[in-house]
Protein backbone atom coordinates (compact mmCIF):
# COMPACT_ATOMS: atom_id res chain seq x y z
CA UNK A 1 0.00 0.00 0.00
CA UNK A 2 1.45 3.37 -1.01
CA UNK A 3 2.30 5.40 1.96
CA UNK A 4 0.89 8.78 0.40
CA UNK A 5 -2.79 6.88 0.41
CA UNK A 6 -2.72 6.57 3.73
CA UNK A 7 -2.81 10.26 4.08
CA UNK A 8 -4.08 13.34 2.68
CA UNK A 9 -5.58 11.06 0.42
CA UNK A 10 -3.15 11.63 -2.56
CA UNK A 11 -4.77 15.31 -2.50
CA UNK A 12 -2.32 17.92 -4.21
CA UNK A 13 -3.61 20.92 -1.72
CA UNK A 14 -5.27 20.40 1.97
CA UNK A 15 -5.89 21.78 5.03
CA UNK A 16 -3.44 19.91 6.91
CA UNK A 17 -0.09 19.68 4.68
CA UNK A 18 2.07 20.78 7.26
CA UNK A 19 0.83 18.09 9.65
CA UNK A 20 3.45 15.25 10.75
CA UNK A 21 2.41 11.86 9.48
CA UNK A 22 3.02 10.50 12.67
CA UNK A 23 0.57 13.25 14.30
CA UNK A 24 -2.11 12.64 11.75
CA UNK A 25 -2.26 8.97 12.31
CA UNK A 26 -2.37 9.33 15.65
CA UNK A 27 -6.38 9.03 17.59
CA UNK A 28 -5.53 11.67 20.07
CA UNK A 29 -3.83 14.07 17.67
CA UNK A 30 -7.23 13.62 15.26
CA UNK A 31 -9.17 14.38 18.91
CA UNK A 32 -7.77 17.50 19.76
CA UNK A 33 -7.31 18.69 16.54
CA UNK A 34 -11.22 18.16 15.68
CA UNK A 35 -13.34 21.22 14.87
CA UNK A 36 -15.90 22.11 16.62
CA UNK A 37 -17.21 25.48 16.10
CA UNK A 38 -17.75 27.58 12.99
CA UNK A 39 -14.53 30.24 13.81
CA UNK A 40 -12.18 26.94 14.28
CA UNK A 41 -13.78 25.99 10.56
CA UNK A 42 -12.93 29.05 9.30
CA UNK A 43 -9.26 29.29 10.43
CA UNK A 44 -8.53 25.85 9.43
CA UNK A 45 -10.44 25.54 5.57
CA UNK A 46 -10.87 29.09 5.44
CA UNK A 47 -8.96 29.80 2.79
CA UNK A 48 -10.62 26.62 0.93
CA UNK A 49 -14.29 28.35 1.10
CA UNK A 50 -16.13 31.42 -0.34
CA UNK A 51 -16.84 34.02 2.59
CA UNK A 52 -21.12 33.36 1.22
CA UNK A 53 -20.53 29.41 1.88
CA UNK A 54 -19.17 29.93 5.45
CA UNK A 55 -21.74 32.09 6.01
CA UNK A 56 -24.52 29.99 4.86
CA UNK A 57 -22.53 26.89 7.54
CA UNK A 58 -23.04 29.42 9.73
CA UNK A 59 -26.46 30.31 9.69
CA UNK A 60 -27.61 27.07 8.99
CA UNK A 61 -26.14 25.74 11.97
CA UNK A 62 -28.67 28.19 14.33
CA UNK A 63 -31.52 25.41 12.71
CA UNK A 64 -30.35 22.10 13.19
CA UNK A 65 -30.29 20.13 16.22
CA UNK A 66 -27.03 18.75 15.93
CA UNK A 67 -23.88 20.34 17.41
CA UNK A 68 -20.43 20.16 14.55
CA UNK A 69 -17.47 18.07 15.56
CA UNK A 70 -15.34 17.27 12.78
CA UNK A 71 -11.81 15.44 13.11
CA UNK A 72 -9.20 16.18 10.73
CA UNK A 73 -9.38 12.89 9.12
CA UNK A 74 -13.03 13.52 8.28
CA UNK A 75 -11.71 17.32 6.90
CA UNK A 76 -9.72 15.60 4.76
CA UNK A 77 -12.47 13.60 3.05
CA UNK A 78 -14.00 16.72 1.93
CA UNK A 79 -13.49 18.30 -1.11
CA UNK A 80 -13.65 21.33 -0.59
CA UNK A 81 -13.41 22.53 -4.44
CA UNK A 82 -16.98 20.89 -4.55
CA UNK A 83 -18.04 21.96 -0.77
CA UNK A 84 -21.70 22.22 -1.78
CA UNK A 85 -22.01 19.08 -3.15
CA UNK A 86 -19.50 17.10 -1.48
CA UNK A 87 -21.60 14.14 0.18
CA UNK A 88 -19.11 13.98 3.40
CA UNK A 89 -19.49 17.74 3.92
CA UNK A 90 -23.21 17.50 3.86
CA UNK A 91 -23.00 14.63 6.71
CA UNK A 92 -21.44 16.72 9.39
CA UNK A 93 -21.69 20.14 8.16
CA UNK A 94 -25.25 21.94 7.68
CA UNK A 95 -25.42 24.95 4.87
CA UNK A 96 -28.83 26.99 5.29
CA UNK A 97 -29.88 27.03 1.70
CA UNK A 98 -30.43 23.11 2.11
CA UNK A 99 -32.26 22.75 5.12
CA UNK A 100 -36.40 22.08 4.39
CA UNK A 101 -39.11 22.93 6.62
CA UNK A 102 -40.21 19.79 8.94
CA UNK A 103 -42.79 17.22 8.24
CA UNK A 104 -45.12 17.95 10.99
CA UNK A 105 -44.69 14.68 12.06
CA UNK A 106 -41.39 14.97 12.95
CA UNK A 107 -40.17 15.05 16.63
CA UNK A 108 -36.97 15.14 18.30
CA UNK A 109 -37.51 11.18 19.43
CA UNK A 110 -39.02 9.81 16.68
CA UNK A 111 -38.32 6.44 17.65
CA UNK A 112 -40.19 6.70 21.32
CA UNK A 113 -36.80 5.38 22.86
CA UNK A 114 -37.52 7.86 26.09
CA UNK A 115 -40.84 6.16 26.47
CA UNK A 116 -39.50 2.20 26.26
CA UNK A 117 -36.94 3.06 28.63
CA UNK A 118 -37.28 0.88 31.89
CA UNK A 119 -34.06 2.40 33.73
CA UNK A 120 -31.81 4.80 32.08
CA UNK A 121 -29.48 4.28 29.41
CA UNK A 122 -31.55 1.37 28.59
CA UNK A 123 -34.27 0.84 25.63
CA UNK A 124 -35.90 -2.43 25.92
CA UNK A 125 -38.27 -2.51 22.96
CA UNK A 126 -38.01 -6.16 21.54
CA UNK A 127 -38.63 -9.34 23.46
CA UNK A 128 -35.18 -10.54 23.49
CA UNK A 129 -33.16 -7.77 22.51
CA UNK A 130 -32.25 -4.13 24.27
CA UNK A 131 -30.25 -1.36 23.34
CA UNK A 132 -27.63 -0.28 25.59
CA UNK A 133 -26.48 3.88 25.75
CA UNK A 134 -23.46 3.91 27.36
CA UNK A 135 -22.16 7.42 26.27
CA UNK A 136 -23.53 10.79 24.94
CA UNK A 137 -20.62 11.74 22.94
CA UNK A 138 -18.72 10.55 19.54
CA UNK A 139 -15.45 11.20 17.89
CA UNK A 140 -17.67 13.52 14.78
CA UNK A 141 -21.11 14.38 15.05
CA UNK A 142 -23.84 13.78 12.20
CA UNK A 143 -26.13 16.29 11.44
CA UNK A 144 -28.99 13.71 10.74
CA UNK A 145 -27.96 11.28 14.25
CA UNK A 146 -31.36 10.45 15.07
CA UNK A 147 -30.16 10.29 18.82
CA UNK A 148 -30.20 14.13 18.73
CA UNK A 149 -32.03 14.13 21.37
CA UNK A 150 -28.93 13.46 23.93
CA UNK A 151 -25.83 13.08 21.33
CA UNK A 152 -23.85 15.65 21.05
CA UNK A 153 -23.42 19.31 22.49
CA UNK A 154 -26.62 21.91 23.18
CA UNK A 155 -27.40 23.64 19.96
CA UNK A 156 -29.71 26.72 19.80
CA UNK A 157 -32.76 24.59 18.64
CA UNK A 158 -32.08 21.48 21.01
CA UNK A 159 -31.32 21.25 24.80
CA UNK A 160 -29.82 17.78 25.47
CA UNK A 161 -31.07 14.89 27.76
CA UNK A 162 -27.82 14.22 29.86
CA UNK A 163 -29.21 9.94 29.55
CA UNK A 164 -25.70 8.54 29.74
CA UNK A 165 -23.73 8.06 32.46
CA UNK A 166 -21.99 5.65 34.25
CA UNK A 167 -23.41 6.04 37.24
CA UNK A 168 -26.58 4.02 36.06
CA UNK A 169 -24.73 1.79 34.17
CA UNK A 170 -24.95 -0.91 37.38
CA UNK A 171 -29.08 -0.48 37.30
CA UNK A 172 -28.94 -1.39 33.19
CA UNK A 173 -26.86 -4.13 33.91
CA UNK A 174 -29.18 -5.46 37.23
CA UNK A 175 -32.12 -4.62 35.00
CA UNK A 176 -30.40 -7.35 32.10
CA UNK A 177 -29.74 -9.49 34.71
CA UNK A 178 -33.30 -9.95 36.33
CA UNK A 179 -35.01 -10.79 32.59
CA UNK A 180 -33.28 -13.86 31.31
CA UNK A 181 -35.53 -13.11 28.50
CA UNK A 182 -32.83 -10.73 27.20
CA UNK A 183 -30.29 -12.37 24.73
CA UNK A 184 -28.72 -9.62 22.78
CA UNK A 185 -27.31 -6.67 24.05
CA UNK A 186 -26.34 -3.67 21.77
CA UNK A 187 -23.90 -1.39 23.48
CA UNK A 188 -23.78 1.97 21.93
CA UNK A 189 -24.35 5.92 22.52
CA UNK A 190 -23.16 7.86 21.02
CA UNK A 191 -19.93 5.73 20.87
CA UNK A 192 -17.93 3.33 22.07
CA UNK A 193 -14.69 5.08 21.10
CA UNK A 194 -15.56 7.52 23.86
CA UNK A 195 -15.20 5.10 26.55
CA UNK A 196 -11.69 4.40 28.65
CA UNK A 197 -11.02 0.73 28.04
CA UNK A 198 -11.20 0.27 31.86
CA UNK A 199 -14.92 0.89 30.94
CA UNK A 200 -15.19 -1.12 28.00
CA UNK A 201 -13.56 -4.06 29.95
CA UNK A 202 -16.33 -3.51 33.05
CA UNK A 203 -19.63 -3.51 30.62
CA UNK A 204 -18.12 -6.21 28.42
CA UNK A 205 -17.12 -8.68 31.02
CA UNK A 206 -20.36 -7.95 33.41
CA UNK A 207 -22.45 -8.53 30.06
CA UNK A 208 -21.06 -11.52 28.89
CA UNK A 209 -20.68 -12.72 32.72
CA UNK A 210 -24.92 -12.96 32.72
CA UNK A 211 -25.72 -16.23 31.41
CA UNK A 212 -29.06 -15.59 29.38
CA UNK A 213 -26.30 -13.16 27.06
CA UNK A 214 -25.64 -14.75 24.81
CA UNK A 215 -24.39 -11.75 22.04
CA UNK A 216 -23.27 -8.28 22.22
CA UNK A 217 -22.50 -5.83 19.62
CA UNK A 218 -20.38 -2.66 20.07
CA UNK A 219 -21.41 0.15 17.59
CA UNK A 220 -18.71 2.48 16.77
CA UNK A 221 -18.67 4.94 14.27
CA UNK A 222 -14.88 5.39 14.64
CA UNK A 223 -14.10 2.69 12.04
CA UNK A 224 -15.31 4.67 9.57
CA UNK A 225 -14.29 8.51 11.19
CA UNK A 226 -11.33 7.48 13.22
CA UNK A 227 -9.73 4.27 11.76
CA UNK A 228 -6.70 5.50 13.35
CA UNK A 229 -8.09 4.04 16.98
CA UNK A 230 -7.39 0.81 16.30
CA UNK A 231 -3.95 1.19 15.67
CA UNK A 232 -2.62 3.84 17.50
CA UNK A 233 -5.03 3.60 20.67
CA UNK A 234 -3.34 0.03 21.50
CA UNK A 235 -4.89 -0.22 24.92
CA UNK A 236 -8.40 0.41 23.59
CA UNK A 237 -7.76 -2.51 21.05
CA UNK A 238 -6.27 -4.88 22.62
CA UNK A 239 -9.49 -4.70 25.41
CA UNK A 240 -12.14 -4.80 22.38
CA UNK A 241 -9.62 -8.37 21.79
CA UNK A 242 -10.01 -8.95 25.06
CA UNK A 243 -13.27 -8.65 25.70
CA UNK A 244 -13.98 -10.62 22.43
CA UNK A 245 -11.70 -13.29 23.10
CA UNK A 246 -13.52 -13.36 26.92
CA UNK A 247 -16.69 -13.79 24.81
CA UNK A 248 -15.45 -16.57 22.60
CA UNK A 249 -14.37 -18.61 25.69
CA UNK A 250 -18.07 -18.80 26.96
CA UNK A 251 -18.91 -19.81 23.16
CA UNK A 252 -20.32 -15.93 22.96
CA UNK A 253 -20.70 -13.52 20.26
CA UNK A 254 -18.91 -9.93 20.59
CA UNK A 255 -19.35 -7.86 17.59
CA UNK A 256 -18.48 -4.76 16.09
CA UNK A 257 -21.61 -2.37 14.46
CA UNK A 258 -20.11 -0.03 11.85
CA UNK A 259 -21.55 3.25 10.50
CA UNK A 260 -20.36 3.67 6.59
CA UNK A 261 -22.58 5.67 4.69
CA UNK A 262 -20.75 6.26 1.23
CA UNK A 263 -18.09 4.54 -0.78
CA UNK A 264 -15.18 7.72 0.13
CA UNK A 265 -15.33 6.59 3.70
CA UNK A 266 -13.64 2.76 2.96
CA UNK A 267 -10.35 4.22 2.99
CA UNK A 268 -6.64 2.70 2.90
CA UNK A 269 -6.57 3.40 6.78
CA UNK A 270 -10.55 1.20 7.03
CA UNK A 271 -8.37 -1.75 5.53
CA UNK A 272 -5.96 -1.60 7.51
CA UNK A 273 -7.68 -1.21 11.05
CA UNK A 274 -10.26 -3.74 9.56
CA UNK A 275 -6.91 -5.83 8.71
CA UNK A 276 -6.19 -6.23 12.59
CA UNK A 277 -9.52 -6.95 13.50
CA UNK A 278 -10.25 -9.88 11.19
CA UNK A 279 -6.46 -11.15 12.54
CA UNK A 280 -8.00 -11.03 15.80
CA UNK A 281 -11.17 -12.96 14.70
CA UNK A 282 -13.56 -10.40 15.08
CA UNK A 283 -16.80 -9.77 12.92
CA UNK A 284 -18.02 -6.09 11.69
CA UNK A 285 -21.32 -5.82 10.65
CA UNK A 286 -22.38 -2.29 9.15
CA UNK A 287 -25.52 0.01 9.22
CA UNK A 288 -26.07 2.79 6.50
CA UNK A 289 -28.23 5.60 6.93
CA UNK A 290 -29.96 6.50 3.36
CA UNK A 291 -29.28 9.94 3.01
CA UNK A 292 -31.12 12.32 0.39
CA UNK A 293 -27.65 14.06 -1.84
CA UNK A 294 -25.32 11.48 0.32
CA UNK A 295 -25.86 7.77 -1.28
CA UNK A 296 -29.42 7.66 -2.47
CA UNK A 297 -28.99 6.36 -5.70
CA UNK A 298 -28.03 2.91 -6.67
CA UNK A 299 -24.94 3.36 -7.80
CA UNK A 300 -23.03 4.71 -5.22
CA UNK A 301 -25.03 2.16 -2.73
CA UNK A 302 -23.26 -0.62 -4.75
CA UNK A 303 -20.05 0.78 -4.69
CA UNK A 304 -20.55 1.42 -0.85
CA UNK A 305 -21.59 -2.71 -0.53
CA UNK A 306 -18.78 -3.62 -2.58
CA UNK A 307 -16.25 -1.78 -0.83
CA UNK A 308 -17.22 -2.78 2.83
CA UNK A 309 -17.26 -6.44 1.27
CA UNK A 310 -14.03 -6.08 0.38
CA UNK A 311 -12.37 -4.93 3.53
CA UNK A 312 -14.60 -7.66 5.33
CA UNK A 313 -17.43 -5.47 6.81
CA UNK A 314 -20.67 -7.45 5.80
CA UNK A 315 -23.22 -4.71 5.14
CA UNK A 316 -25.89 -5.65 7.63
CA UNK A 317 -28.72 -2.42 7.10
CA UNK A 318 -29.73 0.58 5.12
CA UNK A 319 -31.77 2.67 7.00
CA UNK A 320 -34.87 5.00 6.04
CA UNK A 321 -33.76 8.39 7.59
CA UNK A 322 -35.92 8.96 10.95
CA UNK A 323 -38.30 11.34 11.54
CA UNK A 324 -36.24 13.35 13.69
CA UNK A 325 -36.33 17.51 13.91
CA UNK A 326 -34.38 19.65 11.54
CA UNK A 327 -33.53 16.42 8.95
CA UNK A 328 -35.97 17.21 6.47
CA UNK A 329 -33.82 17.31 3.93
CA UNK A 330 -31.89 14.11 4.20
CA UNK A 331 -35.22 12.18 3.70
CA UNK A 332 -35.91 10.39 0.86
CA UNK A 333 -39.54 8.66 -0.11
CA UNK A 334 -40.32 5.61 0.96
CA UNK A 335 -41.00 4.27 -2.72
CA UNK A 336 -37.65 5.38 -3.34
CA UNK A 337 -35.94 3.42 -0.90
CA UNK A 338 -38.23 0.53 -2.47
CA UNK A 339 -36.36 1.46 -5.58
CA UNK A 340 -33.12 1.42 -5.06
CA UNK A 341 -33.63 -1.73 -2.71
CA UNK A 342 -34.43 -3.74 -6.39
CA UNK A 343 -31.52 -1.97 -8.02
CA UNK A 344 -28.78 -3.11 -5.49
CA UNK A 345 -30.34 -6.38 -4.78
CA UNK A 346 -27.99 -8.79 -6.65
CA UNK A 347 -25.28 -6.76 -7.42
CA UNK A 348 -23.22 -9.09 -4.94
CA UNK A 349 -23.17 -11.70 -2.64
CA UNK A 350 -27.11 -11.91 -0.73
CA UNK A 351 -25.02 -12.06 2.46
CA UNK A 352 -23.07 -8.28 1.42
CA UNK A 353 -26.48 -7.09 0.55
CA UNK A 354 -28.44 -4.97 3.62
CA UNK A 355 -31.49 -5.24 4.33
CA UNK A 356 -33.51 -2.00 4.04
CA UNK A 357 -34.96 -0.76 6.82
CA UNK A 358 -37.53 1.85 8.32
CA UNK A 359 -37.60 1.98 11.92
CA UNK A 360 -41.17 2.70 12.65
CA UNK A 361 -41.87 6.09 14.25
CA UNK A 362 -43.05 5.40 17.62
CA UNK A 363 -41.62 2.55 18.29
CA UNK A 364 -42.48 -0.34 16.09
CA UNK A 365 -38.63 -1.53 15.59
CA UNK A 366 -36.98 -2.20 12.07
CA UNK A 367 -39.25 -3.29 9.16
CA UNK A 368 -38.72 -4.43 5.77
CA UNK A 369 -39.25 -1.32 3.44
CA UNK A 370 -41.06 -3.58 1.49
CA UNK A 371 -43.32 -5.17 4.08
CA UNK A 372 -45.95 -2.53 4.59
CA UNK A 373 -49.48 -3.13 4.75
CA UNK A 374 -51.32 0.53 4.54
CA UNK A 375 -49.66 3.37 1.83
CA UNK A 376 -51.58 6.48 0.83
CA UNK A 377 -49.09 7.89 -2.16
CA UNK A 378 -50.95 10.87 -2.22
CA UNK A 379 -50.72 11.81 1.38
CA UNK A 380 -47.11 10.02 1.47
CA UNK A 381 -48.09 7.79 4.12
CA UNK A 382 -46.89 3.96 4.84
CA UNK A 383 -47.76 1.64 7.54
CA UNK A 384 -45.97 -1.09 9.14
CA UNK A 385 -47.19 -3.91 11.13
CA UNK A 386 -45.12 -5.12 14.01
CA UNK A 387 -46.30 -8.08 15.80
CA UNK A 388 -43.44 -9.09 17.60
CA UNK A 389 -43.53 -6.05 19.37
CA UNK A 390 -47.47 -5.21 19.33
CA UNK A 391 -49.26 -6.96 17.45
CA UNK A 392 -52.46 -5.00 17.29
CA UNK A 393 -50.87 -1.71 16.23
CA UNK A 394 -49.74 0.18 12.96
CA UNK A 395 -46.92 2.43 12.60
CA UNK A 396 -46.85 5.16 10.25
CA UNK A 397 -43.75 6.91 8.53
CA UNK A 398 -44.31 9.95 6.08
CA UNK A 399 -42.85 10.74 3.01
CA UNK A 400 -40.61 13.96 2.68
CA UNK A 401 -43.01 17.00 2.36
CA UNK A 402 -41.01 18.20 -1.22
CA UNK A 403 -42.25 14.58 -2.85
CA UNK A 404 -45.92 15.84 -2.36
CA UNK A 405 -47.96 18.12 -4.78
CA UNK A 406 -47.92 21.26 -3.18
CA UNK A 407 -51.43 21.74 -2.62
CA UNK A 408 -51.13 18.34 -0.38
CA UNK A 409 -47.53 20.15 1.52
CA UNK A 410 -49.89 23.12 2.65
CA UNK A 411 -52.73 20.87 3.62
CA UNK A 412 -49.55 19.09 5.87
CA UNK A 413 -48.36 22.63 7.16
CA UNK A 414 -51.68 23.81 8.11
CA UNK A 415 -52.21 24.44 11.65
CA UNK A 416 -54.37 21.57 12.67
CA UNK A 417 -53.63 19.86 9.32
CA UNK A 418 -51.64 16.79 10.53
CA UNK A 419 -54.66 15.54 13.01
CA UNK A 420 -57.25 17.11 10.00
CA UNK A 421 -55.52 14.40 7.60
CA UNK A 422 -55.43 11.28 9.47
CA UNK A 423 -58.76 11.50 10.58
CA UNK A 424 -59.71 12.41 7.13
CA UNK A 425 -57.76 9.05 6.27
CA UNK A 426 -59.73 7.29 8.85
CA UNK A 427 -56.39 6.55 9.96
CA UNK A 428 -57.01 8.22 13.74
CA UNK A 429 -59.74 5.21 13.50
CA UNK A 430 -57.67 2.71 12.41
CA UNK A 431 -54.92 3.31 15.09
CA UNK A 432 -57.80 3.32 17.77
CA UNK A 433 -59.21 0.37 16.40
CA UNK A 434 -55.69 -1.49 16.69
CA UNK A 435 -55.54 -0.03 20.18
CA UNK A 436 -58.49 -2.07 21.28
C1 LIG B 1 -31.95 -1.72 16.49
C2 LIG B 1 -32.31 -2.03 17.83
C3 LIG B 1 -31.99 -3.28 18.38
C4 LIG B 1 -31.28 -4.35 17.57
O1 LIG B 1 -32.07 -4.77 16.51
P1 LIG B 1 -31.54 -5.73 15.36
O2 LIG B 1 -32.61 -5.73 14.34
O3 LIG B 1 -31.31 -7.07 15.97
O4 LIG B 1 -30.26 -5.14 14.86
C5 LIG B 1 -32.39 -3.52 19.66
N1 LIG B 1 -33.07 -2.60 20.40
C6 LIG B 1 -33.39 -1.40 19.89
C7 LIG B 1 -34.16 -0.44 20.71
C8 LIG B 1 -33.00 -1.06 18.59
O5 LIG B 1 -33.32 0.15 18.09
S1 LIG C 1 -21.91 8.57 15.35
FE1 LIG C 1 -24.01 7.81 15.64
S2 LIG C 1 -24.62 8.55 17.69
FE2 LIG C 1 -22.82 9.75 17.03
S3 LIG C 1 -23.63 11.58 16.02
FE3 LIG C 1 -23.30 10.06 14.41
S4 LIG C 1 -25.28 9.00 14.20
FE4 LIG C 1 -25.30 10.08 16.19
Amino acid sequence: MAETNLFHFGKSSSPYETIARSDFLNHKWQDRSSVNNVNQLEMIAGSFLKPSTLTEVKEGLKKVGMSVRINPYIMEMIEWDRFETDPIRRQFLPMLSEIEPDHPAMTIDSLGERETSPVPNLVHRYPDKVLFLVTSVCPVYCQFCTRSYAVGQDTETVKKDNVSSPKYWDDAIEYIRSHPVIEDVVVSGGDIARLKPAMIKKIGTALLDIEHVRRIRFATKALSVQPMKFFSDENWFRTIVDVANYGRALFKNVYIHSHFNHPNEVTPLVELAMRRLHAEGIYVRNQTVLLRGVNDDPGTLIKLNKKLGRVNIQPYYVYACDMVKSIEHFRVPVQEIQYLEREIRGATAGFNTPLFVVDAPGGGGKRDVHSFEYQNEEYGIIGYRSPCIDPLKTYYYFDPLRSLTADIQKEWLKPGGHEAILAELGLGNLMRLAAE
